[in-house]
């Protein structure tokens, strides 16, 4: 089957007459649980609800893994650091991987003994610092500078190092990219961007294969709380299933989008892995099925930015990214990453893409 299909499928509840195609979202904080608890599959909501085990199942399924739902990317990647890493061990990560989950590492596990080591992502930089690493982190492309590692590269020399390896999937989403086929011992993802897509709700996954990171996962999901309300965790089912659409014609958006904006003289630079031109292009169209939403470029300073950030009428300008409508920001406005003033990063969505290429078009003209 093919994933579209396969993902479809497995958001409907089993055939019973008089019920409902796609069950609703199950709200309950106990569950009726008389006796031995170890027979009932459901008890308490910080451990277990019916309508994670749906949404887990539409997502492990799409990993190759099994999924744990959280109740946002950044609670994820916790639970992966949480996890893995103990006192006296090191921690690779990208230098431009997401901001936040760089700063976490920094400003609380650095401080209980956790040696953190960084790298530029582009060419496997990482790779050089892998002696005596428990964890390495990757994320391909980085955010949001679009920099293209090897996956399956990075991961056999990690493992030849004895570290385990976690790829934040989030820009390309498991119908892009397969961490775990491509050898990673984590995938972790933000689902509140092209996962879910509809701007609507934060969310998070970790996918694995080995069923002991599973349980340790699984614990430490219950002892943190870390969970994902019923509602959000319902929406989200709903929205994945309208992934393989969406994605499709997002990422066929965004081709064009980088396409238009290389050949404009006002753009100085674009970072798109989909453009051939892009230093990590090849690598990028072996391992990736999509090269992603996300459009980062360049203009000559911030004014000619927010005057183009203005003019667009079509173009929200909000952080994030992967939903259905365009939106784009100035980056540098929030610190953090090694980029210029000029730096924009746009998420392309679903809009008709003649109107995308003819609202660009005077808004790049405004910003002159
Ligand atoms: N990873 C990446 C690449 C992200 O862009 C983000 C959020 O922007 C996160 C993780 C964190 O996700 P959340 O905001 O759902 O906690």
């Amino acid at each position: 089957m093919r994933d579209a299909t396969r993902i479809i499928r497995s958001t409907l509840s089993p055939v019973k007459p008089g019920e409902p195609l796609h069950a609703g979202p199950v709200f309950a904080a106990p569950f009726h649980a008389p006796g031995d608890p170890a027979n009932i599959p459901y008890t308490y909501a910080r451990a277990h609800n019916p309508t994670w085990t749906q949404l887990e199942k539409t997502i492990g399924q799409m990993e190759g893994g099994r999924a744990l739902v959280f109740s946002s990317g950044m609670a994820a990647i916790m639970a992966v650091f949480g996890t893995v890493l103990r006192p006296g061990d090191v921690a690779v990560l990208p230098s431009n991987a997401y901001y936040t989950a760089r700063l976490l590492l920094q400003e609380y596990f650095t401080k209980m003994g956790i040696t953190m080591r960084t790298a530029p992502t582009a060419d496997g930089q990482q790779a050089t610092l892998l002696p005596g690493a428990r964890l390495l982190w990757l994320e391909t492309p980085s955010n949001p500078g679009m920099e293209i590692c090897d996956i399956a590269d990075l991961c056999a020399k990690a493992h030849q190092a004895g570290a385990l390896v976690a790829v934040d999937n989030t820009t390309p989403t498991p119908l892009g990219q397969l961490p775990l086929a491509l050898g990673a011992d984590f995938s972790v993802a933000s689902d509140t961007k092209a996962m879910t897509g509809h701007s609507d709700l934060l969310l998070g996954h970790v996918a694995v294969k080995d069923l002991e990171l599973y349980a340790q996962l699984d614990q430490w999901r219950t002892l943190t709380g870390a969970v994902v309300g019923p509602m959000e965790a319902w929406l989200a089912g709903r929205s994945i299933s309208t992934l393989p659409l969406r994605l499709e014609r997002a990422c066929g958006n965004a081709q064009q989008v980088a396409e238009f904006l290389a050949s404009q003289p006002e753009v100085r630079a674009v970072y798109y892995p989909g453009l051939k031109s892009h230093p990590g292009h090849d690598l990028a169209a072996r391992q990736m099925r999509y090269f992603g939403p996300v459009v980062s470029f360049e203009l000559k300073d911030k004014s000619a930015a927010d005057t183009f950030l203005s003019a667009a009428k079509l173009v929200t300008e909000a952080t994030s990214f992967g939903g259905i409508a365009t939106t784009a920001e100035r980056r540098a406005r929030w610190g953090g990453d090694a980029i210029s003033d000029g730096f924009i990063r746009m998420s392309v969505g679903c809009e008709a893409i003649e109107d995308l290429l003819e609202d660009l078009t005077q808004a790049l003209q405004a910003a002159r």
